[in-house]
């Protein structure tokens, strides 16, 4: 037996892997894995190991695929001390968010990365996003789903995409990040999750029946109350303007409200503005919102609001008991005592 620590780096594909086709357009190769089996572990002492979930754009994953990564890590948890999953960034935030949901009481580093560029290309990003996921899992103070790009360490359910050219792709908006690499690796470790006593398990229920409305000047909500009642629709995220501002004499939004509680569907309100949190009880215009008892996203993303009003609803059948798990901070994703 050993006592070296042993890290599993888990394969979905994403630009990260991609090499150019016939046509010069980027599509998923199959150089990467062989590429990182001949160079990385000899930068480590401890045990490296890779394994091929899938290999797709991220553009197309759906929360099959979501469940699929929770699953992955849960048959290969006890074996490892900590995980590095390459993932495409298009879908990156729903990705994290979905797994800081659905991995409970996580015990060990998953960290997401990908690249900007293929690891293919000489000025890639990849190589390097790679070995400080790797040094991060290695480290294993951070125990929580994690996002690292461009040498920074962000919470996986509060990052956003905000960058498709720059090395700097991510950002999270609402709250600051938890690693910084500069020669060093600087932690925050006020910053981190607090380790959750229990035993890890995963829960990877959920209903995808959710349908997300960005307000827009102009908007009729009139269809969105069919769906309602034809029973189309369990759960709806509305992004509304600035601090949730959501103006209920906007044609049919007030009949939508009515047919949302009728039918017990839950309305939660995120904001188009990604840095700041939702206020339901602050302009006269947007009165009706707190009247049917929608729910304030707070300061979570709009990436992981719709993730988790889809966990809830797969969790739950009682609205009172979905509009809590909303409300609380289940993996950090929101505003807590120990944000900021
Ligand atoms: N389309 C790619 C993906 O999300 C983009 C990337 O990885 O940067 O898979």
């Amino acid at each position: 037996m050993t006592n070296k620590k042993r890290i599993l780096i888990v394969h979905t594909g994403g630009t990260f892997v991609m090499e150019s086709n016939e046509e010069g357009l980027l599509k998923p190769g199959d150089y990467a894995f062989d590429y990182i089996e001949k160079t990385i572990p000899s930068f480590f002492e401890e045990e490296i190991v890779q394994t091929k979930l899938m290999n797709i754009d991220s553009s197309l994953f759906r929360p099959l695929h979501w469940i699929n990564i929770a699953e992955h890590i849960r048959d290969h948890y006890d074996k490892f001390d900590g995980f590095v999953v390459i993932h495409g960034t298009d879908t990156m935030a729903y990705t994290a968010s979905a797994l800081s949901l659905m991995l409970k009481n996580l015990g060990k580093p998953v960290i997401m990365t990908g690249s900007q560029l293929p690891l293919i290309n000489c000025r890639s990003d990849a190589f390097m996003n790679l070995i400080e996921s790797v040094e991060v899992a290695v480290d294993g103070a951070l125990k929580e789903v994690a996002v690292l790009f461009n040498h920074t360490v962000f919470r996986g359910n509060r990052v956003k995409k905000k960058d498709a050219w720059d090395f700097e792709a991510f950002y999270s908006p609402n709250y600051n990040s938890l690693i910084k690499f500069g020669i060093g690796m600087d932690k925050k470790p006020h910053r981190f999750l607090p380790e959750k006593p229990g035993v890890f398990d995963i829960d990877t229920r959920l209903d995808e029946n959710v349908v997300m409305i960005p307000f827009y000047p102009g908007i009729d909500f009139s269809n969105f109350s069919i769906m309602v009642r034809k029973k189309k629709v369990k759960g709806i995220v509305i992004e509304a303007y600035g601090s949730g501002n959501i103006p209920s004499d906007n044609p049919g939004l007030e009949e939508l409200f009515k047919d949302a509680a009728g039918n017990e569907v839950p309305i939660a309100v995120c904001s188009q503005s990604p840095i700041g949190k939702v206020n339901l009880r602050l302009y006269e215009v947007a009165s009706k919102a707190a009247f049917y008892g929608l729910i304030s996203a707070m300061d979570m993303t709009r990436e992981a609001t719709l993730v988790k009003l889809m966990v809830a609803l797969g969790r739950y059948k009682s609205i009172v008991k979905i509009k809590q798990f909303m409300t609380e901070s289940i993996a950090g994703e929101k505003e807590s005592e120990h944000a900021r």
